[in-house]
């Protein structure tokens, strides 16, 4: 993804309105490695930019992903993440907590199994790694003691 200000003088070029809004939108993507949803990038917005419409935070979404400055991933974390990081690379996404993290595995060695699927034409590939990541692995390993409820169950036998 290009800076906020060579995204406004793109916009601008093809036509698209350039609101303080947008470039508030810009300015959340820009750099942003944690694959927000659009709700995220909304919740960032919001904070600077009180205004800001979730409408207007997906509608901004669409043209960047069309222009081709971000990419949008559906990683099996419930909502659509977006990725302001558009060089071909893989994620590796923890099933606890939805953090993604970029990865660059070699995917050369992966061939598609034409014998299985002969009449279909591989566009590209997708490499979705699953597990943990560091904070949720640290915290599964200590089961809390908390977790458990305290027993409240007192016996209030009354005699009489
Ligand atoms: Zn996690
Ligand atoms: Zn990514």
């Amino acid at each position: 993804m290009r800076t906020p200000e060579e995204l406004t003088e793109a916009f601008r070029l093809r036509g698209l309105k350039v609101t303080p809004q947008r470039q508030s939108i810009f300015r959340a993507l820009h750099g942003n490695h944690r694959h927000p949803s659009a709700e995220a990038v909304h919740a960032a917005v919001v904070a600077e930019m009180p205004t800001v419409s979730l409408r207007t935070v997906y509608q901004t979404l669409n043209d960047l992903a069309e222009m081709g400055e971000i990419q949008a991933f559906d990683l099996g974390t419930g909502s659509a993440r977006f990725d302001p990081n558009v060089a071909e690379h893989h994620h590796a996404v923890c099933t606890r907590c939805g953090a993604v993290r970029d990865v660059y595995p070699d995917v050369s060695d992966l061939r598609f199994p034409r014998r299985q699927v002969p009449g279909f034409t591989v566009l590209g590939t997708e490499v979705v790694f699953r597990g943990l990541c560091d904070d949720c692995s640290t915290s599964a390993s200590s089961d809390p003691p908390t977790a458990t409820p305290p027993t409240t169950s007192r016996e209030t036998s009354s005699h009489g």
